[in-house]
């Protein structure tokens, strides 16, 4: 079971999550987790996706000169 302590503002303090049970396909790795205080949900963003490389986007031209 992946459960962590977070913080959570709802209960004040450092409380711990659990995963909830995940409606969306993500199994184990499902970015979710739930305070098991107040049961307020949160995502997670330090779940290790596959790394996406964004270096490659496309930028508009820069420097164009407005003729
Ligand atoms: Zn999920
Ligand atoms: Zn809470």
């Amino acid at each position: 079971m992946s459960e962590r302590e977070l913080y959570c503002d709802t209960c004040g303090g450092v409380v711990p999550f659990e995963t909830p049970p995940c409606a969306d396909g993500h199994g184990a790795d499902c970015p979710e987790l739930a305070c098991t205080g107040c049961g307020t949900a949160v995502l997670i963003a330090t779940v290790p996706f596959r790394p996406a490389r964004l270096a490659a986007r496309r930028r508009p031209p820069a420097h164009r000169h407005a003729a």
